[in-house]
């Protein structure tokens, strides 16, 4: 560990945790130490943490709940920043809802139905936050959650700004953010539904969920993008890794392109296995996976 962070010379309410382990933070159950771990109170706090960081030159990574993350076996030089304290979702007008970054997807469509709006009832079973379903652009059933966006606040170059979507660069599974960038909060322009119907959405999604995705040990997800107009699932099974593996990581008996943790793993056991996989449909399909989690962390 660096050792200017013998020094931690910042009063904090929130946690502020040294060399934590983030196989404790990431749904996949691997990776190394954290730095930092840093779950500032308010923006009072989050703002003079990033300032003490930044006098030192310390990198920074917001998180949500480690849902789409890999976190390589070093671990992280410098600090991860959770928000899980900022998860207010208020109604500013009729058919808009804003929700914090830390706000749970779930959370957010229940809100909503309570109000009599819906839309974004294709988030309800992708476990995260707002920030990291921002961040992936998750989606589901060809949706994704910033076709449903109207305005994203976000600190960038240590500002508070507030962007309307199509000012923004992204498409599947990503949204283009610079460095250090972190998503503040999302307004959601929501149609008029009738809370019942929203709760037979919810009702269906998460079913549906619970018979496909029930793979029995921890996962990221679908751990590839789908190629354009294929199913990296199917190009999976047509390479014939169902079920291979490598250390504790596995490629799914139950869903091909869920890689899940058997026990044990490690982050390089998975990131062998990706390649292992990647090699296979390159060399049976001719196409080229990439992954959908977010790779990071101490090469
Ligand atoms: C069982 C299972 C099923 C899943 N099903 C789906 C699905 O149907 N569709 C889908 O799209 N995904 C799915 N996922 C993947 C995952 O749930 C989503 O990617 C989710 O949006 C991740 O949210 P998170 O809060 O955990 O983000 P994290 O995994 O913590 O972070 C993801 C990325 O977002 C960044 N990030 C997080 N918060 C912020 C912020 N405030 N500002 C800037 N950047 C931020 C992180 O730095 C990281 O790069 C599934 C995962 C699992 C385990």
């Amino acid at each position: 560990m660096s050792s200017h962070y013998d020094k931690i010379n910042i009063s904090f309410r929130g946690q502020l945790l040294q060399s934590e382990p983030m196989c404790l933070h990431t749904s996949l159950k691997t990776g190394g130490p954290a730095d930092l771990f840093a779950i500032p109170e308010d923006s009072e706090e989050l703002h003079n943490l990033l300032s003490w960081l930044g006098e030192r030159n310390i990198t920074w990574m917001p998180i949500g709940r480690g849902y789409n993350l890999l976190v390589r076996d070093k671990g992280i030089r410098g600090a991860i920043i959770s928000l899980e304290r900022f998860n207010k979702i208020t109604a500013v007008g009729e058919s808009l809802i804003k929700a914090e970054a830390g706000a749970d997807n779930l959370a957010v469509v229940r809100f909503a139905q309570k109000m009599g709006l819906g839309g974004i009832g294709f988030i309800s079973g992708i476990p995260g936050t707002i920030g990291g379903a921002v961040k992936m652009n998750a989606g589901a059933y060809g949706e994704g959650i910033l076709e449903r966006i109207d305005r994203l606040t976000l600190l960038h170059n240590g500002q508070i700004h507030d962007f309307r979507i199509d000012e923004l660069d992204y498409g599947y599974r990503h949204l283009r953010l610079a460095d250090g960038d972190i998503v503040l909060a999302a307004a959601f322009r929501l149609d008029a539904r009738e809370p019942f119907h929203t709760e037979e959405e919810i009702r269906k999604d998460l079913e549906l969920r619970r018979s496909k995705h029930n793979v029995g040990f921890p996962s990221a997800g679908s751990f590839f993008k789908n190629p354009r107009g294929q199913a990296a699932w199917r190009l999976i099974d047509a390479a014939g890794m169902r079920g291979v593996k490598v250390g504790g990581a596995q490629v799914s008996e139950v869903h091909s392109n869920f890689l899940v943790n058997t026990g044990g793993a490690t982050a390089q056991d998975f990131l062998d296995l990706a390649v292992m996989v990647k090699n296979a449909v390159f060399a049976t399909c001719g196409v080229t996976l990439e992954e959908e989690v977010r790779i990071v962390g101490e090469i």
